[in-house]
């Protein structure tokens, strides 16, 4: 049976794959920090995490806590003092890398902290920072080497008495990522947190994520996910959305099917897909909500009549469908308004 943790009010394993991202402002500034946070929460992050560098951030860490509406990580590298800090500081749930922390001494100490507590350690080990023997072992950096990591580092956790744990490996490198998940998910029963990291710019950084993210959800690998983006954090809560909407995980709010054109398309397509798009973001409609926007008659028809609303296009003019019936025809800049006005029920 696959375990499970919480994580503040956030359940991680047997439970909805949960959205999280990583502030980025200065973690000395607690104004900047809390304006991420909940910018982040509107955009339906579930769970945040932060860098702890110093004392100086475990103690914003303890101000912020009781002011924002999801569970808050901490992550932490080097210093077990700062873990241990971090947790008295309310932290719902620590990110350590055993590796880099020091002696197994001090990886206790912050155990001990942690299972006072019972809060979990998410144990993540990461593609550029594996031990050295583990490296050398397999003859340089490999998905083999990555798992062993994470799952020696699981251990000596579990060996100390402690099993709230979440487990993290990431290379950003999909295919060696894909794989090393795979040994470990066939190796473990704790939750698996999911991401490709340094998966760079937001144009590269989403396709890396969606094909690294989506072949392990696909596989039914992954309790709770990242997005790693070079950008706004908030757009990595928006593509984790998206990634899970196009897998069917979740509902989308709107799912709109338009064809990407061609020689035969005698209507501006693309000007009316991202308009519909647009309008459709803002009223109010059925969850799931199903609406095509197709370029002629090849498969116009067909797509149209098996959404709930649906248009397709002809020279100049487009049919509108809804629930599989032809409503009637109207000329193409008529197309935007008058779709979304029968969708509306006006
Ligand atoms: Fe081309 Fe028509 Fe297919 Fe769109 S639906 S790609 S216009 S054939």
């Amino acid at each position: 049976m696959k375990k499970s943790v919480m994580c503040g009010n956030v359940q991680i394993g047997n439970a909805p794959i949960s959205i999280q991202s990583m502030t980025n402002a200065d973690s000395r500034d607690e104004k900047a920090l809390l304006n991420q946070i909940f910018r982040l929460e509107e955009a339906g992050c579930d769970i945040v995490r932060m860098a702890v560098p110093d004392m100086e951030s475990a103690e914003v860490l303890k101000k912020i806590k009781p002011r924002i509406h999801i569970p808050l990580v901490a992550d932490i590298h080097f210093d077990y003092r700062l873990a241990i800090a971090a947790i008295e500081a309310g932290a719902d749930k620590i990110r350590i890398n055993p590796g880099n922390i020091g002696s197994a001494e001090r990886v206790k100490a912050v155990v001990d902290a942690a299972k006072e507590r019972n809060i979990p350690i998410r144990v993540g080990v990461n593609s550029g920072s594996l031990e050295r023997d583990i490296v050398a072992k397999n003859g340089g950096v490999t998905a083999e080497g990555l798992a062993e990591s994470a799952l020696r580092n699981l251990e000596l956790i579990e060996d100390m008495g402690y099993d709230n744990l979440v487990v993290s490996l990431k290379s950003s490198d999909v295919k060696m990522n894909y794989l090393a998940h795979k040994i470990v998910a066939a190796k473990t029963d704790h939750p698996i947190h999911i991401g490709i990291t340094e998966a760079g710019t937001l144009r590269r950084g989403k396709v890396k994520s969606a094909v690294g993210i989506g072949a392990l959800l696909l596989d039914g690998v992954g309790d709770t996910m990242r997005v790693s983006l070079t950008a706004d954090p908030v757009e990595e809560v928006r593509y984790a959305k998206e990634i899970l909407e196009s897998i069917g995980i979740r509902t989308p709010k709107v799912n709109l099917v338009s064809c990407p054109t061609c020689g035969r398309t005698k209507v501006d397509l693309e000007r009316l897909a991202s308009e519909v798009d647009a309008k459709l973001q803002e009223i109010d409609v059925p969850e799931g909500l199903k609406v095509a926007v197709m370029g002629c008659v090849v498969n116009g028809p067909g797509e149209a009549k098996e959404a709930d609303y649906g248009v397709a296009g002809g020279d100049g003019k487009g049919v509108i469908f809804a629930h599989g019936e032809i409503l009637k025809t109207v000329k193409e800049e008529e197309i935007v308004d008058e779709l979304i006005r029968i969708i509306e029920g006006k």
